[in-house]
């Protein structure tokens, strides 16, 4: 079989699982997107210099190499200052930062722990330097600390220990116990890091996310924010010490061999950081219209792991999944269903995203139109614990 053969096979097959994608449109009311304060769809304000000291388009080179402009620095300033750290650094994107970021500090004989559902960047950033993995069950403590007491008893000289996790998980919408996971990193000598990217903007007092709000920053070894979520902007960045940053800048293949991001969204990342830093009424608003939308799902005995704006409503067979988004969405709501392999096999669900400028009336028509939708599957698959479990 040639090359096309083989891609068409794997293509069918993936027909017949209701599993094949393709581009779609957003129409609808946006219910999947990650911009949850809603700064993605507003237009950038005055404030952002478009003059020639910014605007290039291009990073024109990586930034070891000419495409450092000074905007740069002048964000990343801002940011470690936002969460009180020595130091961040910019990447292209959050999926750079994780694989650029693990396979840079992690080698081959170390060991990592890593929660069974972070996302595929931090999968693939732990494959590139293949060291011992110990994937534990989704924020099981127990199933952890055995994991870490059994590397601790067997470690070889020279290996190090590292535990990573993301803060609000994208497809769960629960979060992790940071505070408990700092506690046993410190316990067995692991270093922790965090991939806030979906909590980013969203959690703190000024926003700066779920470890500054836990009062974590000293505990944690690295967190990854990224810009393409609640900030509104693209790119990311890796937050840490000082010394981290000087051994990013001399190891990290993702960001030396990569072209720097154009400075002219340097400008929209300052705005950006303005924004979210007094944005305390958007927060508010974002964890009342998630609050809400829970509550009328509820009322609907539809339930939803989690608390926070991540809404997963777990449905089980792939294809029930799509009919129930393509419903949503001929009925003017984009929500989108969320397949394998993005989650684990038998645990397709809508994600639905809820955001700031949600209003209690659109909210209240959301969850009785995503009632409505679930209306084919029959009555005992839609209440109680079938629609909560993962096993399902
Ligand atoms: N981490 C998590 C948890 C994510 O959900 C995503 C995006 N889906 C990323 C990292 C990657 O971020 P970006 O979109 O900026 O590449």
């Amino acid at each position: 079989m040639d090359l096309f053969g083989r891609w068409a096979t794997v293509l069918d097959e993936l027909d017949g699982q209701a599993r094949r994608r393709t581009f779609s449109g957003s129409g609808g009311i946006d219910f999947t997107s990650n911009d949850y304060l809603g700064y993605a769809r507003r237009p950038p304000s005055q404030a952002v210099p478009v003059g020639p000291e910014v605007s290039p388009r291009s990073g024109r080179a990586s930034r070891l190499l000419g495409g450092n402009h000074p905007i740069w620095e002048e964000v990343e300033d801002a940011l470690a200052d936002w969460h009180g750290a020595e130091a961040a650094l910019m990447m292209t994107s959050g999926y750079v930062a994780n694989e650029g970021l693990l396979s840079a500090i992690v080698d081959e004989g170390d060991w990592v722990a890593s929660d069974e559902y972070n996302h595929a960047s931090i999968v693939d950033g732990l494959r590139l330097n293949r060291p011992e993995r110990f994937v534990y069950r989704h924020n099981d403590l127990n199933h952890l600390e055995q994991g870490l007491r059994l590397a601790v008893e067997k470690r070889r000289p020279g290996q190090e220990r590292f535990l990573v996790t993301e803060s609000l998980f994208s497809m769960e919408g629960d979060c992790a116990p940071l505070t408990e996971l700092a506690e046993l990193a410190e316990r067995f000598g692991a270093h922790l890091v965090v991939d806030e990217a979906h909590a980013t903007g969203c959690f703190g007092p000024g926003g700066s996310g779920l470890v500054d709000a836990a009062g974590l920053r000293q505990r944690v070894l690295a967190t990854v924010h990224t810009g393409g979520k609640a900030l509104g902007v693209m790119g990311a960045y890796i937050c840490g010490c000082r010394r981290l940053k000087e051994w990013l800048t001399n190891r990290c293949r993702h960001l030396i061999y990569t072209t720097a991001l154009p400075p002219a969204m340097g400008a929209w990342w300052l705005e950006a950081l303005r924004r979210v830093q007094q944005d305390s009424a958007g927060r508010r608003a974002l964890h009342a219209a998630a609050a809400h939308f829970r509550a009328e799902l509820g009322r609907m005995g539809i339930t939803a792991p989690g608390r926070h704006y991540i809404v997963p409503v777990f449905l089980g067979e792939d294809r029930r999944a799509m009919q129930a988004a393509a419903r949503l969405q001929a009925g003017g709501w984009d929500m989108r269903a969320v397949r394998p392999p993005s989650v684990p096999p038998g645990t397709a669900r809508l994600r639905v995203s809820i955001h700031a400028d949600h209003d209690r009336q659109t909210l209240a028509a959301a969850a009785s139109a995503l009632a409505k939708a679930l209306d084919f599957i029959p009555v005992n698959h839609v209440s109680g614990e079938l629609v909560r479990s993962n096993e399902w």
